[in-house]
């Protein structure tokens, strides 16, 4: 990606270029978001050397969370789904009864995304607008979903994108520890089809869910997490809804991408 688009990008994430003053930003400083963003400066300065670390120089192995929680099989709902493939489990979803939700969908939100991403990208639940378009993060909080994959190189349709519930529950009240259970298997036959590289949790209800645990957020993150049997490196960062009410948190985001980035390219 060009460093103008890229600038443009991690604007929208809130995280100004500082530009050495009468100089032209170079590609490695142009988006120097370790430095504090403008909005936050009190006068202009001067950017020290980017700390972003150039793709020569070896990073330090991501930490890796050694006692995982991982999800142990349920039941018999994970084998229920097992084998089939994306026409028969999106058909699976489209007609599930298996919580009350369905009594007040608009419709199921399966997924979008490409089919062999190394990516998977997983929120909480569809929403109203979700909800009425059958896709998900596709209201304000999924255009700065959209701007937080391109700050780090890809493009929405080059990730797969799904929620812990395929359905909303009213209100965008929280889902609850039941329709979790109900609705995860759909998750784990998902990722059983697309294999993905890398797993990223935004928010803590998606991350709670997904590792099966009450920590907060705060300390989720900056941690590769195992996802499974699959054991998918799983990082953890803030949903974009919230991030679009505590914007100065998008620089923390920012960390948990680019760690992200860095945890996908050693698998
Ligand atoms: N928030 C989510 O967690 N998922 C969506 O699909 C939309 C908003």
């Amino acid at each position: 990606m060009n460093s103008a688009l890229r600038r443009e990008y991690l604007a929208a994430l809130g995280l100004e270029t500082w530009v050495v003053r009468g100089k032209s930003p170079l590609p490695s400083e142009a988006a120097s978001p370790d430095a504090p963003a403008a909005r936050e400066a009190p006068a202009p300065r001067e950017v020290p050397a980017s700390r972003e670390v150039p793709a020569s120089r070896e990073v330090p192995a991501p930490r890796e969370v050694p006692a995982l929680r991982e999800l142990a099989p349920r039941d018999s709902s994970a084998a229920r789904e097992a084998g089939v493939d994306w026409p028969e489990l999106r058909a699976r979803v489209a007609a599930c009864t298996r919580c009350a939700l369905c009594n007040t969908r608009t419709q199921t939100v399966f997924g979008v995304g490409n089919q062999t991403a190394d990516w998977l990208i997983v929120g909480e639940a569809p929403g109203a607008e979700e909800d009425r378009q059958g896709e998900p993060f596709v209201g304000r909080a999924g255009q700065l979903l959209n701007s937080m994959l391109r700050a780090i190189g890809l493009a929405r349709e080059q990730v797969y994108i799904a929620n812990v519930l395929k359905c909303r529950p009213p209100g965008n009240r929280d889902p609850s520890p039941g329709e979790a259970a109900e609705c995860l298997p759909y998750l784990e036959q998902q990722i059983a089809l697309l294999k993905p590289k890398i797993m990223l949790a935004v928010g803590r209800i998606a991350a709670q869910n997904l590792l099966r645990t009450d920590v907060t957020l705060g300390r989720l993150r900056q941690q590769v997490h195992r996802f499974g049997l699959s054991q998918v490196p799983l990082v953890v960062t803030y949903h974009p809804a919230y991030l679009l009410r505590t914007p100065t948190d998008k620089r923390k985001a920012w960390e948990d991408l680019k760690f992200a980035r860095e945890v996908c390219a050693r698998v």
